[in-house]
């Protein structure tokens, strides 16, 4: 061999290696995905990190590691000792908190410790489920749509015969709780099986400036310095049934909880994810999209951020308005900035066209073949047409919904309404809140309304959904918005109304509701009227609704279906509120141009941002605690600080909130509570290059409920011997 062969065959040798060795040190990717329990072992997880048999995460016949999860109302949380102790988000259990929270004892703000179980506090509306077991019975829910030859009834059908599922479950087995859950619209109904804990209490919550530092200002924002975390405890009769909360229920026993590991993740560690994401739309038409992007979403921005205004303002002088008043502002707002991220997702992305496009290929492939044309020709053309019937309704039920949830008054002459129509029926067909034997639940009802008013803000709030109403295109020409439109002074006319009415009177109310002879056709009271022209509309709305549920029951029943032949493969149900794994990596990102976030953020980064303003206002203990580097063991080693919160590219949605990050052992590394401002579009397009979820580093908790909550007995219950 010559000099120059020799040369040339070790630049290739030597270049081939460089190849191979820089495919082996490609990240992985994982790839987007909320994978339900039938899923997971199709995923070769073991390949992708995992330490653990599939079966120690999900095991039918045995205990798992979703033995340890719960759905915590709307969020997630995890048993972390034997006796029935969960952790979840602070943002989790904030509502309960706030309830039980005064202006002169503020748990809210300034954190709780129950020492004691005796010290616990009832979360009053808080329950726990477990995931007991799932069976699929689309064939059986199907088979009662088949039967029905009038469309506009087949939804019906169905909601009846997944009601009928879940009495006779719920009838075999009365400790259980069942749920038909639709994964696949029209195609596949699963049959969820859950044991509901009843009795749920408060165990530590950390102050609110630690548990929300950032506020707002940091929701949905990466770096994040906030404890978004909390303990409660689960509790359940003597026999070990469910049970409503009483001194004599025990603590619940799980059939498994999750080990800590109190050193935590690094960056590029695996990790993974269970959790009851709440809703996506990732297997929708583009139109579904455009509906979302053009009406639902800027309308309750719009009008969230609207409200929020007018709350704070309100609250600014009175601070028990204020505290009363915090956990709807936080739900606003969350929604609020998540929708915003949404509107700007969807923009950056191009997302609408994109789907168009991609529908476009999935026509051409349709047409490509004579059997597929002759059978899904027209799906692309009929969603089309079922769309722009749905963009003609717009967001005429949203405004009404709007009206109900917001403005006392009017909800309270829409139940008017309703309920003398529903004096025409016979007792056995009224709704059964309006039948006479349950005539003390509904004055019960009514008072709670009543309690809950908000006299002062009620015009200015009708003002406003009514009025920005009456502009849109979809309901200007309808009366009453019609009329509305042209007033001259409309503010006037409103703040006469809610002046007039005898709504505000609660004992008129009652009074002239059960008086047969007060009809409303009668009643010459301004808001009355309205509520019955805008009944009318809600009932045709409604019609329209169920029959379009019918329709796209089919539509897209056969639209996925055609998909699933095109590309081949299998897709993963949008998320439902059922029990889902998703996993990555931890793992930082590039938000925009010449930036990069790296994914662990620590306790440096929370005091320099207590600068900014009052949503960092830092709990000054922290301070002094990081002067003296009193880390304890809560270290990370590369950072030499105490780690607070980091990001991981996993699929996650709203309801993963308190959801358990575990390693590749399935041990708690951290708390899932958010996502980063451009993953909020997650919820109709992963991407590995945007998408992060934020969790709290199982460290920091630790380190604050040590050295800030001085609660050692946690660190001992949880068997953190630190
Ligand atoms: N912060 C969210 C929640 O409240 C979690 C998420 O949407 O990622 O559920």
């Amino acid at each position: 061999m010559t000099k120059k062969n020799l040369v040339r065959k070790l630049t290739y040798l030597f270049t081939a290696i460089v190849v191979i060795l820089s495919f082996a040190f490609i990240p992985p990717k994982p790839d987007e995905g909320m994978y339900p329990l039938s899923d997971i072992r199709k995923l070769n997880l073991t390949e992708k990190g995992l330490k653990i048999s599939v079966d120690e995460i999900y095991n039918p016949d045995g205990v798992s590691l979703v033995d340890a999860l719960v759905r915590l109302g709307g969020c997630t949380g995890s048993f972390v000792s034997a006796e029935g102790l969960i952790i979840t988000n602070h943002h989790c259990v904030f509502g309960s908190v706030q309830k039980v929270s005064t202006v002169e004892n503020n748990y809210l703000e300034n954190g709780f410790v129950a020492y004691t179980h005796e010290q616990e506090i009832p979360a009053e509306g808080l329950t726990a489920r477990i995931t007991v077991s799932y069976e699929d019975v689309s064939q059986e829910v199907l088979s009662a749509a088949e039967s029905v030859d009038d469309i506009s009834k087949r939804s019906k059908a169905i909601a009846d015969k997944i009601s009928e599922i879940v009495k006779r479950e719920e009838a075999k087995d009365s400790t259980i709780k069942a749920e038909v859950s639709e994964m696949f619209v029209g195609e596949q109904y699963v049959l969820f099986r859950y044991k509901i804990i009843n009795d749920i209490r408060l165990v530590y919550v950390p102050p609110r400036t630690i548990g929300e530092f950032g506020g707002e200002s940091d929701n949905w924002v990466w770096p994040r310095h906030t404890g978004d975390f909390s303990f409660v405890r689960a509790y359940v009769a003597p026999d070990g049934s469910p049970a409503k909360y009483s001194e004599d229920n025990v603590p619940f026993k799980p059939k498994k909880f999750l080990k800590v590991n109190a050193k935590g993740i690094d960056e590029e560690d695996f990790v993974f994810i269970l959790g009851y994401p709440g809703r996506t739309f990732k297997n929708m038409p583009a139109r579904f999209v455009e509906y979302h992007y053009k009406y639902q979403l800027p309308y309750v921005q719009n009008l969230f951020s609207w409200l929020i205004n007018l709350y704070t303002k309100r609250g600014e002088n009175d601070p028990e308005f204020a505290l009363n008043i915090s956990s709807t502002i936080k739900g606003l707002a969350n929604t609020e900035k998540n929708y915003r991220g949404k509107i700007q997702g969807i923009r950056n992305l191009d997302l609408i066209n994109k789907k168009l496009e991609e529908e476009k290929k999935l026509l051409e492939f349709i047409n490509s073949d004579p059997e597929l044309k002759q059978k899904y020709g027209n799906i692309i053309d009929e969603i089309k047409n079922f769309y722009d019937d749905v963009f003609k309704s717009g967001r005429r039920l949203l405004v009404l919904n709007f009206l109900r949830n917001y403005v006392t008054y009017y909800r309270l002459a829409d139940l008017f309404v309703d309920y003398k129509n529903e004096l025409f029926k016979g007792e056995s067909e009224r709704k059964s809140i309006y039948k006479d034997l349950n005539k003390d639940k509904l004055i019960a009802e009514i008072e709670t309304i009543y309690k809950n008013r908000r006299q002062e803000l009620e015009a200015r709030i009708f003002m406003k959904i009514y009025g920005d109403a009456s502009e849109f295109d979809e309901l200007k020409n309808i009366e009453p918005f019609a009329t509305f439109k042209e007033l001259a002074n409309k503010e006037e006319y409103v703040n006469k109304i809610f002046s007039e009415t005898f709504i505000s009177d609660k004992d008129k109310f009652i009074g002239r509701l059960f008086d047969l002879d007060y009809t409303v056709d009668k009643s010459n009271d301004e808001l009355i009227k309205i509520a019955a022209d805008l009944f009318q509309l809600k009932n045709e709305e409604q019609k329209k609704q169920q029959l379009r549920d019918s329709k796209l029951n089919i539509l897209l029943a056969r639209f996925n279906e055609v998909k699933r032949i095109w590309l081949n493969k299998s897709f993963i149900p949008d998320a439902n509120s059922t029990l889902r794994l998703t996993f990555g990596y931890v793992r930082g990102y590039s938000p925009a141009d010449a930036i990069y976030y790296s994914p662990i953020s620590s306790l440096k980064g929370m005091i320099e941002k207590s600068f900014d303003g009052d949503d960092y206002k830092i709990y000054e203990k922290i301070k002094e605690l990081h002067s003296k580097k009193d880390f304890g063991k809560f270290i990370h080693p590369k950072l030499n600080d105490v780690p607070v919160a980091f990001i991981y590219n996993t699929d996650t949605s709203g309801g993963n909130s308190g959801s358990p990050i575990m390693d590749a052992y399935g041990r708690l590394v951290g708390v899932n509570f958010d996502r980063c401002f451009e993953a909020t579009i997650n919820d109709y397009a992963w991407s590995e290059s945007y998408s992060r979820s934020i969790g709290v580093d199982i460290r920091f908790v630790l380190w604050v409920v040590k050295k800030i909550g001085e609660a050692d007995f946690l660190l001992k219950e949880m068997n953190v011997n630190l």
